[in-house]
């Protein structure tokens, strides 16, 4: 049960260098130059390409119920388009109903996974209610290796928490060692605006972006990192959007601060234009916080470049076009929001990031792999190619070009966001605990192959 990868060029946030690397069993045996095959071993040439750790993503919303629908995506339909995209690991988020324990979300989400999963995967909390127990119920569930709690500022009529809430929520992770993730927006406050919009018969999808400013954003992300401060704790910032979120993010880091963030590929690449695009087609772009104008990108890429963010995730939570989306033709506010992107995140980023300079191949790796495994306590099993880390590893084709559509991408949904990009540099093999999933565009994985992730506490944001 040996593999050696050879000829490749070794790419991890720490270096590029030409070298072989030898699989046994799960995880990577050795790296290092000139490996000789061993008599009966499998061997990969890997001759042209990077052979990196496999893609981490933190954010994604599989099998997610919204009202009386769900996220189109499955963990078999969803773990399978990740894997396609070398993403070997994600983080999706167990939601806890109000008024119920913390185990009961962990249990609910564990069975949506059980028997699907084709890749490892891990469990984020989200955080509705701390009366009756919640406090020992986070540690309880940190015990189970979900050592990252998330909080809302927004949708105050289902998800939001005060400000006494997430302080609590914060102030507890000083004594189990567990991550805070903020979804930061004044939700108070945008839905005042939004009910000022719908009084107005504003109702196209592009006023999505319109009621939720991104000072709003801004605004929140202030005070999350305030009150992590107050609590002496570490906290991460999801989706950042904006520049006025990232400001806030960049100040408290300048002071040393430990405020971590992150950003998705659709708010580097996609805008406000798009959300306006006539007929409903801005539908395909309702997600929150929303697309923002395109002259906040630059910053959002220099923010990457200069580590103010130090992951992209995708925030994945894909809805049908036709029957899913369409149920908010009337009002923007009944469009689920959410898009998908779980099988586009390495492609884009290289693309745009790599090929255009912006980033170097190792930041890349960086942010896209180690630094999400390190912060969310699977380092250096995930993310590293070093003797013993986990065999999940991408071999990535810096010369392949593809154009993303939703004829030929492999997430349950029926259409993409980014439809029509054309990126160079893919996933041409890849490996999940030593087992070749996918190679040359087919799929060689089986549902239920993957496996939950149990994650330490004290990952590497306390450090
Ligand atoms: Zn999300």
């Amino acid at each position: 049960m040996s593999t050696l990868i050879q000829h490749g060029t070794v790419a991890t946030a720490r270096e590029t260098r030409p070298a072989d690397v030898r699989i046994e069993g799960e995880r990577i045996a050795e790296a290092g130059p000139a490996l000789p095959p061993r008599p009966g071993e499998t061997v990969i040439d890997a001759r042209g390409m990077y052979v990196m750790p496999g893609g981490v993503d933190v954010h994604t919303h599989l099998d997610m119920p919204l009202g009386d629908i769900c996220s189109s995506d499955d963990f078999e339909t969803g773990t399978r388009a990740a894997a396609f995209g070398g993403t070997t690991t994600i983080v999706d988020f167990a939601t806890q109903a109000r008024g119920t324990r913390m185990r009961d979300a962990f249990d609910t989400w564990m069975k949506k996974a059980e028997g699907r999963a084709t890749i490892d995967y891990g469990l984020h909390m989200i955080v509705t209610d701390l009366a009756g127990g919640g406090l020992e119920d986070m540690d309880d569930i940190v015990r189970e290796g979900v050592a990252s709690f998330k909080l809302f500022m927004a949708y105050p009529h289902s998800l939001m928490v005060d400000d006494g809430v997430i302080f609590k929520a914060l102030s507890q992770t000083a004594r189990n060692g567990a991550l805070v993730l903020m979804h930061a927006e004044n939700g108070s406050v945008i839905d005042v605006i939004v009910a000022r919009a719908l009084a107005e018969g504003r109702t196209a999808p592009v006023y999505h972006a319109l009621t939720r400013p991104p000072r709003a954003e801004g605004e929140a992300v202030h005070r999350a990192i305030a009150l992590a401060e107050i609590a002496g704790v570490p906290v991460y910032i999801v989706h950042v959007s904006s520049e006025d979120a990232l400001r806030q993010v960049r100040e408290a880091r300048d002071r040393g601060v430990p405020a971590f963030a992150e950003t998705c590929p659709q708010y580097l690449l996609l805008s406000i234009d798009d959300l306006a695009r006539p007929g409903f087609e801005g539908a395909k772009y309702v997600l929150t916080p929303p697309l923002r104008a395109k002259e906040h990108q630059p910053a959002l890429w220099e923010g990457l470049r200069d580590d103010y963010l130090q992951v992209v995730a995708t925030d994945h939570c894909p809805f049908c076009f036709k029957d899913q989306k369409a149920l908010g033709k009337d009002d923007f506010t009944k469009i689920p929001n959410g898009g998908p992107g779980i099988e586009n995140r390495m492609q884009l980023i290289y693309h745009h990031g790599v090929n255009t300079g912006r980033l170097t191949l190792n930041r890349f790796v960086e942010i896209t792999s180690a630094a999400p495994a390190r912060i969310f306590g699977m380092y250096p099993r995930k993310g590293e190619i070093m003797a013993g880390s986990d065999a999940d590893l991408v071999i990535w084709d810096p010369g392949a070009i593809h154009t993303i559509s939703a004829a030929t991408h492999h997430m349950r949904v029926d259409y993409s966001m980014f439809e029509g990009f054309e990126v160079r540099g893919n996933a041409r093999t890849v490996l999940s605990r030593g087992e070749v999933i996918v190679d040359a565009g087919r799929f060689l994985g089986s549902p239920g192959r993957g496996r939950y992730l149990k994650r330490a506490a004290h990952g590497g944001a306390w450090k």
